[in-house]
């Protein structure tokens, strides 16, 4: 079936309104929106009685395996607004060879990095974009660590929407020039992505950029829900016991919990829920901090330093949505090390060909620790992130030299 079927089809509308995450005050549909006058993230909320009609098993079955298939529970109004470049449906891998090692026979990879621009990226920007579209921007700006400006840039290009991209100095080369390819305009800041932040939020008054930092438009979360939606079809509506989700802004992990509420609001799942793992590096791991200490805010993490550059966040304004999510599923937060989070790419690329990202490594080690500790048992049905492809980043050379 052709992916142009999701795009062309007849777009129902059934968002009704949005809420401040924090206090849950409402904001009207189809206007451009920051932040909560609370100064927290806006979530979009739908008519999910009307959207229980058409978005049904079978429904969904005679779609192509794209995010569109879920289109009843996307923000996109217009369909002539949606700019795509394919975000086909990422596959589930079991790590075979390695759960016979563990003794673990349900143990999965979802495999985002063949997503375009080959991150999950793709899935929040194609929607922070599209709806950019719909509601009349015509400049974006973002910091970045690599992967969101290389995603931005790709969907503004196709847009129309000029981009203007902050990121961090030592950002990985290939994803500097990646957005610079991609037809945006990149900077490269001495400081973090929070500095790259501000130097946004500076520009959005002084040159009338929207602002697409991460939950401060409420458009990305809707994207990367659909991860939450899709695993759910793809494991037959059972969800799995765990998900070990790397976590740096939470987009993903918020995004997914959001999912499996609006799941079982149209009857799709009942109310059990995967514990949700948010596993950070050792060298920045501000949530772990504050989900050990109990707090529901995470205070800044000062010289954040990791291999895993897309989870190199230092404070996170979701910070209380991925500390929510994390507590009332049952699960719990994991740092782990950089020496880790390495020794796990090696693994799993030497034992099952799977080539992960840094941050889909630090999955395994966090899961590899869990299980060591008893936090998983072997016998669980257990969901690993890799959210990037590992063609992006430095590999080591073991050739042979003849
Ligand atoms: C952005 C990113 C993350 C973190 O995702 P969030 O949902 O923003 O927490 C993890 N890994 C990679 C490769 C990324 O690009």
């Amino acid at each position: 079936m052709p992916h142009d079927d999701n795009l062309t089809a007849d777009r129902a509308t059934f968002v009704t309104h949005l809420e401040c995450a924090y206090t849950g005050e409402r904001y009207e549909a189809d206007r451009l929106h920051g932040l909560s006058r609370a100064g927290k993230p806006l979530l979009v909320r739908y008519d999910l009685a009307g959207v229980a009609k058409t978005m049904t098993p079978s429904a969904l079955a005679a779609r192509p395996a794209d995010l569109w298939r879920y289109r009843e529970l996307l923000p996109v109004r217009q369909t002539r607004n949606v700019v795509s470049l394919g975000e086909n449906a990422t596959p589930i891998l079991p790590l075979r060879a390695i759960g016979r090692e563990l003794g673990a026979d349900a143990l999965w990879v979802k495999d985002e990095g063949r997503l375009p621009t080959g991150s999950f990226k793709a899935r929040g920007l194609v929607m922070a974009i599209s709806m950019a579209k719909e509601l009349g921007v015509t400049a974006i700006a973002m910091p970045t660590n690599g992967n969101a400006g290389s995603a931005a840039a790709a969907y503004a290009r196709q847009a129309g929407i000029e981009a203007v991209i902050f990121c961090p100095a030592d950002t990985p080369e290939i994803n500097v020039r990646e957005i610079a390819a991609q037809g945006a305009r990149v900077y490269r800041v001495n400081g973090l992505i929070d500095d790259c932040g501000k130097l946004v939020a500076q520009g959005t008054k002084e040159h009338g950029w929207f602002d697409l930092s991460t939950l401060k438009e409420p458009y990305r979360i809707e994207g990367k829900k659909t991860m939450g939606l899709e695993l759910a079809e793809q494991l037959g509506w059972r969800l799995p016991d765990a998900i070990f989700y790397p976590t740096g802004g939470g987009t993903g992990l918020i995004g997914m919990w959001k999912a499996f509420q609006e799941l079982e609001a149209i009857g799709l799942i009942g109310s059990e829920r995967p514990r949700m793992i948010a596993v950070q590096a050792a060298g920045c791991a501000p949530m772990v901090r504050a989900f050990e200490a109990g707090e529901r805010h995470a205070v800044r993490w000062e010289g954040a330093e990791t291999i895993a550059s897309g989870i190199r966040v230092p404070q996170a304004v979701g910070d209380f949505m991925i500390l929510d999510a994390v507590r009332e599923s049952g699960g719990c937060a994991i740092a782990v090390p950089d020496e880790a989070i390495a020794a796990a790419v090696d693994e799993v690329g030497g034992k099952e060909g799977i080539l992960l990202c840094p941050e889909g490594g630090a999955t395994y080690a966090a899961y590899r620790r869990a299980l060591a500790e008893g936090i998983v048992g072997a016998d669980e049905r257990v969901l690993l992130f890799n959210c990037a492809t590992g063609l992006k980043y430095p590999m080591r050379d073991r050739s042979i030299l003849l």
